[in-house]
C-alpha cells in the first residue's frame, strides 16, 4: 500500500483522532439495533488502545443536515462500544462521550484522556461545516489530537472535514485496519487481479453503474449482467422485454458497451431466461420465459431464470477473482429472490477465487443465504466501493500520508 497504515505509527501516549463509521441503525427508543459497523472497527480500536493511544473517535450518524437532532445522537453508540470493548479486552473500558465534536468540552475531555482510554465525539454532521469541508471546523477537530487514522472506508468517497480537511492540520494521517483491508482487496482486484476475473453487476439502473461497467470492461474476462439493468441491454439488442424496467435514454450507451466488450474480447453475458410476472408483487403469479421467446407485453422480468443461473454459475466456478455488486432481481420479494441467492451460493462455492461483494443489497443477499463466511471480502462501503471500481481516486484515501 502506498499510504501509511496505523501499523506504521507510533501510538504510545499519542492523541489519535480516528474517523470511524458508526452510522448504525437506532430504534425509536434510541437503542443500537445492528452493531455490525461498530464491530468492524474493533480491530483498529483495540490495536490503538493496546499500543497506548489516547483515542478520540469521530463519526456521522444519519442525515441531520447540519442541525442537532437528538434522534441521531451517538450517545447510545458509546454505551454499546463500551460493552463490546469490555468483552474484547477483558477489562472495564471507560468510553467517554463528548456532547459536541468541537468546542471547550470536547477539548477538555480529549485533553484529560489517559493512555488506553477512549472518547467518542457527538455526531459530526450536527455541524453543516463537516460536509462543507470547512477549514476552521477542520482545525477545531484537529486541535483535539496529534495524529489521524481513517477507518471509515464507507465515507472515503466524500471530501468532508473529518475525512479530508482535518488531515492537513495533524502530523500524520494513516489508514486503519479496516480501511487497509478494503484498499488491499479492492486495489488488487482493479490493478492486478488473478485471472480469470469475473464481474457480476446487477441492480436497478444502468445509469448508476455505467462508469463501473466501463472501467471493469478494461480488466475482466467476463462480465455478467443481471437485475433490471439487463433489460436496457436486451432491448438495445432488439429483444422483447415487455413492461420490464428500461432506461430508454441509455439504449445507445448499452449498444456501445456491448461493442466495447466485443472489441476487448470480454465475454458479456446477459440473461437467457427470466422469472416474469404481471406486476412487481410477491403474490403475483410468476413463470419462466426465455430471452429468445421474448417477454410478453403485459409482463415484466423480475429475476434471472434457471438457465441464466446455470450459465452465470459456470463462469463463476472457473474464476480466480470475482467482484459482485447489485442483485440479480427483486430479491426483497421471495418469489424473485432465487436468482440472487443462487448467485451468492455460486460465488461462495468457488473456494479458489478471491471473492469481493459490495453494495448493500448484494451484501444482504450473501448474509441471507448464509454464505457470508465463505466470501473473501465483504466491502463495508457501498458508494465508496463503486467509486473505487470506477477507477476513481477516493478523496479520503488521497488525503492520507504517503509512505
Ligand atoms: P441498486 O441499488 O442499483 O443495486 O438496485 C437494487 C434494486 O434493484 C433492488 O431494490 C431490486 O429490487 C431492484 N431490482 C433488481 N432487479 C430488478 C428487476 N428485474 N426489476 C425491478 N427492480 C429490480
Amino acid at each position: 500500500m502506498r499510504k501509511l497504515s496505523i501499523q506504521d505509527l507510533s501510538l504510545e501516549g499519542e492523541r489519535v483522532f480516528m474517523r470511524v463509521d458508526f452510522n448504525v441503525p437506532l430504534s425509536d427508543d434510541g437503542r443500537v439495533t445492528d452493531d455490525t459497523r461498530i464491530r468492524e472497527t474493533l480491530p483498529s480500536i483495540e490495536y490503538a488502545l493496546r499500543k497506548g493511544a489516547r483515542l478520540i473517535l469521530a463519526s456521522h450518524l444519519g442525515r441531520p443536515k447540519g442541525k442537532v437532532n437528538s434522534k441521531m445522537s451517538l450517545k447510545p453508540v458509546a454505551e454499546r462500544l463500551r460493552i463490546l470493548l469490555d468483552q474484547q479486552l477483558g477489562r472495564n473500558c471507560n468510553v467517554g462521550f463528548a456532547p459536541d465534536c468541537i468546542g471547550l468540552a470536547a477539548e477538555e475531555m480529549a485533553g484529560k484522556l489517559e493512555k488506553g482510554q477512549t472518547l467518542l465525539l457527538e455526531n459530526l454532521r450536527f455541524h453543516a461545516e463537516e460536509e462543507a469541508n470547512d477549514e476552521s471546523f477542520s482545525r477545531q477537530l484537529a486541535a483535539l489530537a496529534d495524529v489521524y487514522v481513517d477507518d471509515a472506508f464507507g465515507s472515503a468517497h466524500r471530501a468532508h472535514a473529518s475525512t479530508v480537511g482535518v488531515t492537513q492540520f495533524l502530523r500524520k494521517a494513516a489508514a486503519g485496519l479496516l480501511m487497509q483491508k478494503e484498499l488491499e482487496f479492492l486495489g488488487k482486484a482493479v490493478t492486478n487481479p488473478d485471472k480469470p476475473f469475473v464481474a457480476i453487476i446487477g441492480g436497478a439502473k444502468v445509469s448508476d453503474k455505467i462508469e463501473v461497467i466501463r472501467n471493469l470492461l478494461t480488466k475482466v474476462d467476463a462480465l455478467l449482467i443481471g437485475g433490471a439493468m439487463a433489460y436496457t441491454f436486451l432491448k438495445a439488442q432488439g429483444k422483447r422485454v415487455g413492461k420490464s424496467l428500461v432506461e430508454d435514454d441509455k439504449l445507445d450507451l448499452a449498444k456501445e458497451l456491448v461493442k466495447e466488450a466485443q472489441r476487448r474480447g470480454v465475454r458479456l453475458l446477459l440473461p437467457v431466461d427470466h422469472i416474469v410476472a404481471e406486476k412487481m408483487d410477491g403474490n403475483a403469479r410468476s413463470s419462466v420465459v426465455s430471452t429468445e421467446a421474448g417477454i410478453p407485453e403485459d409482463k415484466l422480468g423480475l429475476d434471472i431464470g434457471p438457465e441464466t443461473v446455470a450459465a452465470f454459475a459456470n463462469e463463476i466456478a472457473t474464476a480466480k477473482t470475482i467482484v459482485w455488486n447489485g442483485p440479480m432481481g427483486v430479491f426483497e420479494l421471495t418469489p424473485f429472490a432465487k436468482g440472487t441467492m443462487k448467485i451468492a451460493q455460486a460465488v461462495a462455492a468457488n473456494s479458489k477465487a478471491t471473492s469481493i461483494v459490495g453494495g448493500g443489497d448484494s451484501v444482504a443477499a450473501v448474509q441471507q443465504s448464509g454464505v457470508a463466511g465463505k466470501i473473501t471480502h465483504i466491502s463495508t462501503g457501498g458508494g465508496a466501493s463503486l467509486e473505487f471500481l470506477e477507477g476513481k481516486n477516493l478523496p479520503g484515501v488521497e488525503a492520507l500520508t504517503n509512505k
